[in-house]
């Protein structure tokens, strides 16, 4: 593995390509059980748009979104998102929407 320097790096990353390597935290059940109803906005995908970068999925600091097995796009778990926003904000097509809480999820 070579490790990119960090006058190396991307400042304006849009693949996992241009980011340097970093440990991933990876997901798993939380001790408190399901905190999705913790947050105040909801972060909604729109795949007519997404390049399936999987940005959104890399900076998620709750391990919320995972990559589907179907089709390997990423999809937001949304018994453990907390709403912060991290995903929209790094999502280099601006496709995710932040919604405040309190709307009907499809599906
Ligand atoms: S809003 Fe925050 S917790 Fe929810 S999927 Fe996006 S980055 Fe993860
Ligand atoms: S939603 Fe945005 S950040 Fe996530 S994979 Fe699609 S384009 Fe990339």
């Amino acid at each position: 593995m070579v490790l990119k320097l960090i006058n190396e790096v991307n400042p304006h990353p849009e693949t996992i390509e241009d980011l340097p390597e970093a440990p991933i935290s990876m997901p798993k059940i939380g001790s408190t059980g399901k905190t999705g109803n913790w947050r105040t906005f909801i972060p909604i995908i729109d795949y007519d748009n997404c390049i399936n970068c999987k940005l959104c999925w890399l900076y998620c600091p709750e391990g919320s979104i995972f990559i589907r097995e179907s089709d390997d796009f990423p999809e937001i778990d949304y018994d453990y998102c907390k709403g912060c926003g991290v995903c929209a904000q790094v999502c280099p097509k601006k496709c995710i929407d932040m919604k405040r809480a309190g709307i009907e999820l499809e599906g």
